[in-house]
């Protein structure tokens, strides 16, 4: 398997239908995983995704379940998500890939280690497993360049999952369910009738539906600009790479130094450079400089700012156009950017200081993906006030695919009008225009 672009052959092609009780804007984890939920309640959906599946972020992470180092009131759903991707993996199989073997986060500083103790309070508090590592125990389970670890951070029921394959597979479940799914298939816009949604407008027609999620990942303040709903979202560049198949010294996932790997079901590893967040500049760094300033303050480290191939393009007003129109969505099916070379040679060095089995493992495939990020890096779960039956969930901002099932869950029983079974607050759109302080969530 490899990283899933816009050559990749269409495998979802369901008809539309004239009506569903729900449209499903975008085919990542967290549209799937929602379908996953209303198709559990016995509700109609259609998942309408403009490029592939799972083409996106959803396949191009670094595949971390993670517990660990959540902010606090993603932790409560994060527990239930994990427990759901068990459940989720022991209905479909291998493909998922999911396994708990534990997530590490390495220390050379005091201030590192202190920054874990901060967190455990917040662990405590749900009576999760995570702990402290003193310098021996790490070597007990990574023992790589022994001694160089001043300690660590540990969650033993922390779980990784395959990104290439499990959210297709999650898809193709759920098509055996009854849930349509339709690749190559923009939404354009919404249809609304006596002031609430009344369906969408897709590039091949329309379909009603009583509610429409916008599960768009890095394109939903696009589509919410164009509704004239205000949105703060950036996005982020990410690298990462895969080894060739090579020897399991540490079977979960670990990050310190500036490098994080995750072991794979295939045998080899997947890399990343820990904490290196390149932003490209558009017309939205402007727009919504001053919302992120605390957390480009609180990253300040691990941000770099450059300009991308787009950046003539990216300073363009393309807010609005009509639903006869070709629209972004069509004109760039899969987000695909070129993998940072600093990145690529920050990896290798990573490798060589810290974990040498991995030193001269050839890199397999490399690859990159956009993250899309919001000011206080939690995301918006609500309903749209200016749209009765539009719910946005978004701004997962680096961790929604663990995230997932989680997010699916919450945002099937808002869509029904159930009661919240979490306290979700922090995750309301209108934060970012009431006058809330911006309080960035842990950057663990
Ligand atoms: C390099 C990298 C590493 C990461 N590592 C981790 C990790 O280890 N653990 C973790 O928990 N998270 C991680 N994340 C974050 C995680 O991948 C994302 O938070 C998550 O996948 C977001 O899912 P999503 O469904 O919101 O967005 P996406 O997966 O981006 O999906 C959104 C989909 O919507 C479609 N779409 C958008 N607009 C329209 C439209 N108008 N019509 C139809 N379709 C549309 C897009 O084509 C896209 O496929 C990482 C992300 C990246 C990029």
């Amino acid at each position: 398997m490899t990283v899933i672009t816009d050559q990749s052959p269409v495998k979802f092609k369901d008809e539309l239908p004239t009506s569903v009780e729900v449209i499903i804007i975008g085919g990542g984890v967290i549209g799937v995983c929602t379908a996953w939920f209303l198709a559990e309640k016995g509700v109609s959906v259609l998942i309408c995704e403009k490029g592939r599946v799972a083409g996106e972020q959803s396949s191009r992470n670094w595949g971390w379940v993670r517990q660990q180092g959540r902010d606090a009131a993603e932790l409560p759903i994060m527990m239930d998500s994990i427990n759901a991707w068990e459940k989720i993996s022991e209905e479909i199989g291998s493909e998922i890939g999911f396994k708990r073997q534990g997530i590490i986060y390495l220390a050379q500083h005091e201030s590192e280690l202190e920054e874990f103790e901060k967190w455990l309070e917040t662990a405590r508090l749900h009576q999760l497993d995570s702990h402290m590592l003193s310098r021996e125990e790490v070597i007990d389970h990574i023992n790589e360049k022994p001694g160089v670890w001043k300690g660590g951070m540990i969650t033993p029921g922390d779980g990784r999952a395959e990104p290439f394959t499990a959210v297709p597979a999650i898809a193709r479940n759920l098509q055996r369910k009854g849930v349509l799914v339709r690749e190559n298939c923009a939404v354009r816009s919404i249809d609304t009738e006596a002031g609430k949604v009344a369906g969408v407008v897709t590039e091949h027609g329309r379909v009603k539906a009583q509610s429409v999620v916008c599960a768009g990942g890095a394109w939903s303040s696009v589509f919410m600009g164009n509704l004239d709903v205000k949105l703060p979202q950036l996005t982020v560049r990410a690298t990462v790479a895969r080894t060739e198949p090579s020897p399991d010294f540490y079977s979960g996932a670990a990050a310190g130094g500036g490098i994080a790997i995750r072991r794979r079901q295939d045998g080899g590893y997947t890399i990343a450079p820990g904490g290196t967040n390149e932003h490209f500049i558009s017309a939205d760094s402007f727009r919504y400089l001053f919302k992120f300033l605390p957390v480009i303050r609180a990253s300040a480290r691990s941000f770099r700012l450059g300009f991308g191939d787009d950046f003539i393009k990216g300073m363009l007003p393309t807010r609005h156009w009509s639903a006869d129109e070709i629209t972004p969505f069509e004109k760039t099916r899969v987000l695909n950017p070129k993998p940072s070379k600093n990145g690529l040679a920050k990896m290798r060095a990573g490798l060589r200081k810290y974990m040498p089995s991995l030193a001269d493992v050839p890199f397999a495939e490399t690859w990159a993906g956009m993250i899309d990020v919001t000011p206080d890096v939690v995301p918006v779960m609500d309903e749209v006030a200016a749209y009765p039956g539009l719910f946005l969930a978004t701004g997962f901002s680096g961790h929604g695919f663990g995230f997932g099932p989680g997010a699916g869950r919450v945002m099937s029983n808002m869509v029904m009008g159930g009661q919240p079974e979490y306290e979700l607050d922090r995750f309301r759109l209108s934060r970012f225009t009431d006058g809330t302080p911006m309080v960035p969530g842990p950057g663990l």
